[in-house]
């Protein structure tokens, strides 16, 4: 186990928290939040060096399980957080995956695409002797995709020389890809809208719906939420958002997108900041970005009544407890993104056993995967009266599960 622990307060707050509730020990919580390898090396390209990382969070349950970011303002403590919440993530869908997650601190944005294949495979010379389908599985997170993935296979596959395609998930269909991969994150936050329309018999046609982030989950999640009938009035990406309060043509956002190279710039729409798309008169509110959105100083502000969280830690710690007391209802990372590792997983046991399935039957079983989570989560909140949010609830069952890992195991006494 490594010496370092988690020095996320959102994380550390939460955790402090679900010890009162769930009856922790010191001992426990201490374990919950110390990585087990925190592997760092510098990627050396054009005589520049970017800082890297791989961690290894707990690995209890099965192999590591959880994107690598390519992004300017990657840190330890971020990959480290990210690797917690996988670790909580892949426990409440009940994969048998551990939490991981990695990072390179670059600009993806400004680099040539030899680049972004040097870094890719630089990465995996670093890395590859603690990855492999059995010890730690990658995918792709911010700024990272399947080319990514497959520059990666390709290398760990040179380096070791044999063919091990479950080492990497969400990889080209070339390449052993899954039919699903590409649109599950979003496919699996389409099923839980759908979940708490007819939990709590929403009106769907009425219901306003704003994105922020319109990258493969913001994006994929619109269409699918246009194509069953949804009203779409705002997304956003890193340069602004649009708003037309009648509702937005995804396909025509897409075209101005690719055209002009940013949604602001659709000309059906009215230009409006990402502070503002949070903030606008609407019911349902999309996180498909980055962490830290909605904080204490905006969560007041918040008029929808509901909030998806598609990107990883997009609401802060005191931000939730705002938002418990004005009754909006947060469906959190750990859940409303599990489609994407729950697609992951598929892509990985397909690898394994050589089986290649159809789309039609791995739709459903996401569809149960996704619904029967979302059961289990309202069941612990009703349980406890309510008194705690749908965080809580999930945190509780998916730590449950890893401590009994753990004992299990005897590395936790
Ligand atoms: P992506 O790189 O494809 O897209 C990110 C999008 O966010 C882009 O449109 C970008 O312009 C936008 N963005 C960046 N900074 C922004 C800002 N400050 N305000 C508004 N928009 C901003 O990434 P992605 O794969 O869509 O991931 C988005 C989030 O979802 C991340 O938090 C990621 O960890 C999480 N997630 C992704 C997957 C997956 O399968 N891709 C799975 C689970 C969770």
């Amino acid at each position: 186990m490594s010496k370092k622990t988690i020095a996320n307060t959102n994380i550390i707050n939460r955790l402090k928290e679900i010890q009162k509730i769930g009856h922790l020990t010191d001992k426990e919580t201490r374990w919950l939040l110390t990585p087990k390898r925190v592997s760092y090396a510098e990627l050396r390209i054009d005589r520049k060096k970017f800082p890297a990382w791989r961690v290894l969070f707990n690995d209890v349950l099965g192999p590591g399980k959880g994107g690598i970011r390519f992004h300017p303002e990657v840190t330890e403590n971020e990959v480290m957080s990210l690797g917690f919440w996988m670790m909580v993530k892949n426990s409440l869908a009940e994969l048998p995956f551990g939490g991981a997650k990695g990072g390179v601190r670059f600009n993806p944005k400004s680099a040539s695409p030899q680049i972004l294949e040097d870094v890719s495979r630089k990465y995996i010379d670093a890395f590859y002797k603690v990855l492999g389908q059995d010890i730690d599985i990658p995918a792709p997170d911010v700024y990272t995709n399947s080319q990514i993935m497959a520059w990666m296979l390709d290398e760990y596959e040179e380096k070791t020389n044999h063919h091990e395609p479950g080492m990497i998930t969400d990889k080209p269909i070339e390449l052993q890809g899954c039919v699903l991969r590409d649109e599950a994150t979003a496919r699996g936050g389409f099923i839980i809208i759908t979940e708490i329309i007819r939990d709590l018999k929403l009106n769907k046609k009425g219901l306003k719906i704003a994105i922020q982030g319109f990258g493969n989950v913001g994006l994929n999640l619109s269409k699918i939420l246009q194509e069953d009938g949804f009203k779409i009035v705002a997304v956003s990406d890193s340069q602004g958002g649009t708003y037309n309060k009648t509702g937005l043509n995804i396909n025509q956002v897409v075209e101005a997108k690719t055209k002009f190279g940013s949604v602001a710039n659709f000309p059906d729409g009215e230009k409006i900041s990402n502070q503002e798309l949070l903030e606008l008169p609407i019911n349902i509110l999309i996180l498909a970005a980055l962490e830290n959105q909605v904080t204490e100083s905006n969560a007041n502000n918040i008029q929808a009544s509901h909030i998806i969280e598609m990107a990883n830690g997009p609401t802060n710690y005191q931000a939730d407890k705002i938002l418990f007391d004005r009754k909006i209802m947060v469906v959190p990372d750990v859940l409303a993104n599990a489609g994407g590792v729950i697609g992951s997983y598929f892509e990985w046991s397909q690898n394994k056993t050589g089986n290649i399935l159809d789309k039609g039957y791995l739709k459903e079983l996401l569809r149960q995967k996704m619904t029967n989570s979302w059961k289990k989560v309202r069941f612990i909140q009703k349980e406890h009266k309510r008194k705690v949010n749908l965080r809580t609830a999930a945190y509780l069952i998916a730590i449950e599960r890893i401590l009994a890992a753990g004992k299990l195991r005897g590395q936790l006494r």
